[in-house]
C-alpha cells in the first residue's frame, strides 16, 4: 500500500482562485501591507512570494522594507500608521524579527482587526473563545488539508506534535472547534510513539528533521507534516542540501492512508490563506458580506 500525496500546491491553488473570484465580487480593491525588517534570505523569499500571490489574487500589496538596524520604536509607529490607515485592510509583520526587537511590542501595535497572520493577543484570545476571528494562516492550512481526506471530522482523534504559539497551539484549537478528540504533544511527553499510534490524523509540528518514524504511525492515518528542515542532500544529488518535513516521509508513505509532501504540502497553503485572511478581514471591517471561500478551515 502507498499513501495518497495530499498536494497542497493544487488545494492551495484552489483557494487563491476562490480568493480571486471572491474579491472581483467586492465593492473596492482590499490592500494588504506587508512589512519586512532586515535581509533575512528566507524572509525575502516569503515576502517576494506573498506581494505576487496578493496582487495575483486582485488585490492592492503595500511592501515596507526596512533596515535590520531600524529601532524598535520606528517599526511600532509604522504598524501604528498601517492600523490607523483606513485603506489598508490587512497587515502582516514578516517574523523572525531582529534581535533587538521585542515581537510582542509590534503585535501589540496591531489593530487586530487588520491581523492577517492571526497573531495578536485579541485573535488569540477570540480562537480561544471560540468567537469568529482571524485565525492564524498555517493551522488553518493543516485544517484544510486533513478535510480534503476526511470532510467531517467530528470524533476523530488528532495529534498534534508540538506546541508553539504559531502553529502547535492554534492547530490543536482549531481541530478542537471541528469536533475532533485532540491530544497535544511536547518535548517532555512521554512515549511519543504510542502517542502518534493512537491518532487517525497526525499533525507534525516539531521542527526536527524526519523525527517521526513509519512504525509511529498508525495504518490508515491522515498525516500533516508542517516541519520544513534543509539537510543535507545525498551525494548523488547535484543540490548540497533538501528540505525534508518531521515525518520520515518514504516509511509513511507505506503505513499512512494519506500524507502532505515537503515541499508541496503545508507550505503553500499558509499564503494562500492569507489572502483569504485579508479578504475576511478586508469585508468584516467594511461592512461587506464575506463571500465563500473553501469550506474548512
Ligand atoms: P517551535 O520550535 O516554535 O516549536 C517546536 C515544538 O516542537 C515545541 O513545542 C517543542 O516542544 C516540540 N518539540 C521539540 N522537540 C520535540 C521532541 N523531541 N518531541 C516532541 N516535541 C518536540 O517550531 P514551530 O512550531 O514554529 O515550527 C515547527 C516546524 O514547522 C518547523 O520545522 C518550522 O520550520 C515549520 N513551519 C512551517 C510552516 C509552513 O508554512 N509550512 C510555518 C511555520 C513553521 P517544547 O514546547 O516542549 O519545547
Amino acid at each position: 500500500m502507498s499513501a495518497r500525496i495530499i498536494d497542497g500546491k493544487v488545494i492551495a491553488a484552489r483557494l487563491r482562485t476562490d480568493v480571486a473570484a471572491a474579491v472581483r465580487t467586492l465593492p473596492a480593491q482590499p490592500a494588504l501591507a506587508v512589512v519586512l525588517v532586515g535581509d533575512d534570505p528566507a524572509s525575502q523569499v516569503y515576502v517576494a512570494s506573498k506581494v505576487k500571490q496578493t496582487a495575483e489574487a486582485g488585490m492592492r500589496s503595500v511592501e515596507i522594507r526596512l533596515a535590520a538596524e531600524t529601532e524598535e520604536s520606528e517599526l511600532i509607529a509604522r504598524v501604528a500608521t498601517l492600523s490607523a490607515d483606513p485603506e489598508i485592510d490587512g497587515i502582516l509583520v514578516q517574523l523572525p524579527l531582529p534581535k533587538h526587537i521585542d515581537e510582542a511590542r509590534v503585535l501589540a501595535a496591531l489593530d487586530p482587526s487588520k491581523d492577517v497572520d492571526g497573531l495578536t493577543e485579541a485573535s488569540a484570545g477570540k480562537l480561544m473563545l471560540g468567537k469568529p476571528g482571524l485565525r492564524p494562516c498555517t493551522p488553518t492550512g493543516c485544517v484544510i488539508l486533513a478535510k480534503s481526506e476526511r470532510p467531517d471530522l467530528a470524533g476523530a482523534n488528532v495529534a498534534v506534535i508540538g506546541r508553539s504559539i504559531l502553529v502547535g497551539k492554534p492547530a490543536a484549537l482549531l481541530f478542537l472547534e471541528q469536533n475532533a478528540t485532540v491530544t497535544i504533544a511536547h518535548s517532555k511527553t512521554r512515549d511519543l510513539r504510542m502517542l502518534c499510534r493512537g491518532a487517525d490524523i497526525l499533525v507534525a509540528a516539531v521542527g526536527r528533521p524526519e523525527m517521526i518514524k513509519g512504525d509511529w504511525i498508525r495504518p490508515g492515518a491522515i498525516v500533516i507534516d508542517v516541519g520544513i528542515n534543509r539537510v543535507p542532500a545525498p551525494e548523488k544529488e547535484t543540490a548540497k542540501t533538501k528540505l525534508v518535513g518531521d515525518v520520515a516521509y518514504a516509511e509513511a508513505l507505506t503505513t499512512a492512508a494519506a500524507i502532505t509532501p515537503v515541499p508541496g504540502g503545508v507550505g503553500p497553503m499558509t499564503i494562500a490563506c492569507l489572502l483569504r485572511n485579508t479578504v475576511l478581514a478586508a469585508c468584516a471591517r467594511r461592512g461587506w458580506t464575506a463571500p465563500d471561500m473553501l469550506a474548512g478551515g
